[in-house]
């Protein structure tokens, strides 16, 4: 696609011109002016002037002679030679020894260079930076009044390349949605003659990487019509108004080339909730910028073709006015891929790369739990670049595992050394973990176990594999999950009798959901259903907000450390009475750094070891 786009400098550019040039004009046109009209000639020339009796005025000093000629119109200068009877010659060839007037640079000249030279430079360098700052502000050429806002808005023209719904993996829901727009811009007269109107405005909601950008993409492929593309931050800019001046060039430009498809990326940076009052601090560029979108929606006429698609991973923090009827009015959700989705989108971005054919996507994507799409094509690339550098061009399911591994825990860090009791700890704390996780039921089994250490600094990790997706989590099974967080540190209470640092981020896991239960799903006596908190960005990390009184934050904080404290007790007591189970699984960890999830099994049954 073409993409049609001004290249900005930094204002610091133009300051470093203006300083050049200022500094240029010292070296050069001063000395020029403070020079002056004396000629130059040797000494010879000087005794022969003395003898002919050319002299007017003399005046002697340390460095040179100045001296004119008898008419007394030139100025002439020597250097000083050892000659005692000088003074006496110049005397008897009648010069009069006086101050010699060195002739100035005509005053027409001096007024021209020390005055209206710099004048002329500012002035000039003036309109050219302001000119220059017009086009960086507005984005375009043009005089100061024409240039100002213009949008900077990316114009994708359609090429046969364009992206197709058949891109985009999974999302079904989302691309049936999609769908009646694509229908809607090729086959308007089907929607006037039904009296149906199509949303001005589509929001596209969900986290990051999740296939926004691209399903709006789509649907200009799609639809075959122009797609223009900005993003949210892009109006905000220096100057107020300017962004609402973007709002408006953006529709002109958008109205002239309907039917297209208009992509806002990231909306939330102009369409927040304004503030309610208005004091200090209020963003007034961002709001001016947010009202105009609201007239530019409200003023065009339903049906014109040009429809909006917007996409935010923080739905609740937009304005209302913006989500009402007749604005955004239509709202996608593009959620995080389910199992068959990742399934899906592994699959599609594995046709641009050579897989062998006994790759088992299914189970690729069982291990992704959680990824999203920008993830899982992150998961395919790394594989293949793997592969590249195993010295081979085909990518194999160790490959995938190994990405999966790499995007989730960071790369191998090949030179870290571990001490030989540290790396026993490390094999007991991760054998805590997946036994706790085995002796319960409800908990997904392990897939595989491993002690070396990461670049993202875990010196080990067990890696558990959901076998579907769950919706529902009942209390026990959260209860479990704390426990086997709480598994790694209890081993190595039971092993050494010893705690260490490696605890840390169990720890954090295990306290987040042990709040969540009490404060968020209503899973204690005392609370009932009450919410306590309300989460805040559920799409970016889940940020909580407490909704409650400080007595009662006391007593929450009191019952999260019940709570952990008592599944502690439950972890450590499962590996005291399967001490020897522990002693032994954590042994062959320890040999081996790597056990796979069957292993793992085949010893806890008391099989063979493989
Ligand atoms: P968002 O706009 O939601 O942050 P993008 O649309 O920019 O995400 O997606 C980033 C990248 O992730 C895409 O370029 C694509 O490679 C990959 N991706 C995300 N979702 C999907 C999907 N459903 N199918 C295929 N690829 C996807």
């Amino acid at each position: 696609m073409k993409e049609v786009k001004t290249p900005k400098r930094p204002l610091i550019y133009y300051y470093c011109i203006v300083l050049l040039i200022i500094l240029l004009f010292n070296l050069l046109v001063t000395p020029l002016l403070s020079r002056n009209q004396v000629t130059e000639v040797d000494y010879g020339t000087f005794m022969d002037m003395i003898e002919a009796q050319d002299i007017g005025a003399v005046q002697v000093e340390d460095t040179r002679i100045l001296f004119t000629d008898k008419a007394g119109t030139t100025a002439y200068q020597t250097v000083p030679m050892e000659d005692p009877t000088l003074t006496e010659r110049l005397h008897d060839a009648g010069a009069t020894f006086a101050r010699v007037m060195e002739e100035p640079v005509s005053p027409l000249w001096s007024f021209l260079l020390t005055f209206v030279l710099p004048i002329l430079i500012f002035v000039g360098l003036g309109q050219y930076m302001s000119r220059k700052l017009m086009e960086q502000a507005g984005g375009g050429k043009g005089s100061m009044t024409f240039g100002m806002g213009k949008s900077s808005a990316k114009v994708y023209v359609q090429s046969t390349k364009g992206i197709k719904f058949s891109d985009v993996a999974g999302e079904d829901e989302a691309k049936e949605s999609l769908a009646e727009v694509v229908d809607y811009l090729h086959n308007p007269g089907k929607y006037t003659q039904a009296g149906a109107s199509m949303p001005k405005g589509i929001l596209l909601v969900g986290p990051p990487g999740t296939g926004k950008t691209m399903l709006a993409k789509a649907v200009a492929g799609e639809a075959n019509v122009p797609f223009f593309s900005i993003s949210g931050s892009e109006f905000v800019e220096m100057f107020v108004g300017m962004g609402a001046s973007k709002v408006r060039d953006l529709f002109k430009q958008a109205k002239e080339k309907a039917p297209c498809i208009v992509f806002i990326d990231e909306i939330d940076a102009i369409g927040q909730k304004r503030s309610s009052g208005s004091g200090y601090g209020g963003n007034d560029e961002r709001e001016q910028t947010l009202n105009q979108l609201l007239t530019e929606m409200d003023g065009f006429e339903e049906n014109t073709g040009v429809i909006i698609l917007a996409a935010t991973n923080r739905p609740e923090s937009l304005d209302p006015a913006l989500t009402r009827p007749g604005r955004f009015d239509r709202r996608v959700p593009v959620e995080l891929p389910d199992l068959a989705g990742r399934e899906a989108i592994l699959k599609v971005h594995a046709k641009k790369i050579k897989t062998a054919e006994d790759v088992d996507f299914h189970t690729i994507a069982r291990m992704a739990a959680g990824a999203s799409g920008a993830e899982l094509a992150n998961i395919i690339n790394e594989a293949a670049l793997r592969a590249v550098r195993g010295g081979r061009t085909i990518v194999n399911e160790a490959d995938l595992e190994e990405s999966i591994e790499v995007v989730i825990a960071g790369y191998q860090k090949k030179n870290a050394v571990l001490s030989d009791q540290e790396k026993k700890v490390v094999a007991y704390h991760e054998i805590g973990h997946a036994l706790v996780a085995a002796m319960q039921t409800n908990s997904a089994p392990v897939q595989k176990i491993t002690i070396i250490p990461r670049t993202s600094g875990a010196l080990g990790y067990t890696m558990q594999v959901d076998t579907g997706d769950q919706y529902l989590l009942t209390r026990e099974e959260i209860e479990n999950k704390i426990a086997t967080y709480t598994g790694g540190r209890a081993a190595e209470e039971v092993a050494f009798g010893q705690i260490t640092t490696g605890a840390s981020n169990d720890i954090e896991q295990a306290t987040k959901l042990a709040r969540a239960m009490i404060t968020r799903y209503g899973m204690n006596e005392d609370f009932d259903m009450v919410a306590l908190e309300t989460v805040q960005n559920q799409y970016l990390g889940g940020d909580t907000s407490l909704a409650c009184s400080p007595d009662t934050q006391k007593e929450i904080d009191r019952k999260v450390v019940e709570l952990v404290k008592a599944q502690h007790q439950k972890a450590r007591k499962l590996l005291e009475d399967n001490r020897d189970k522990l002693d032994e699984l954590a042994k062959f960890l320890y040999e081996k750094e790597t056990i796979t999830g069957e292993e793992f099994m085949e010893i806890l049954r008391g099989g063979e070891r493989p």
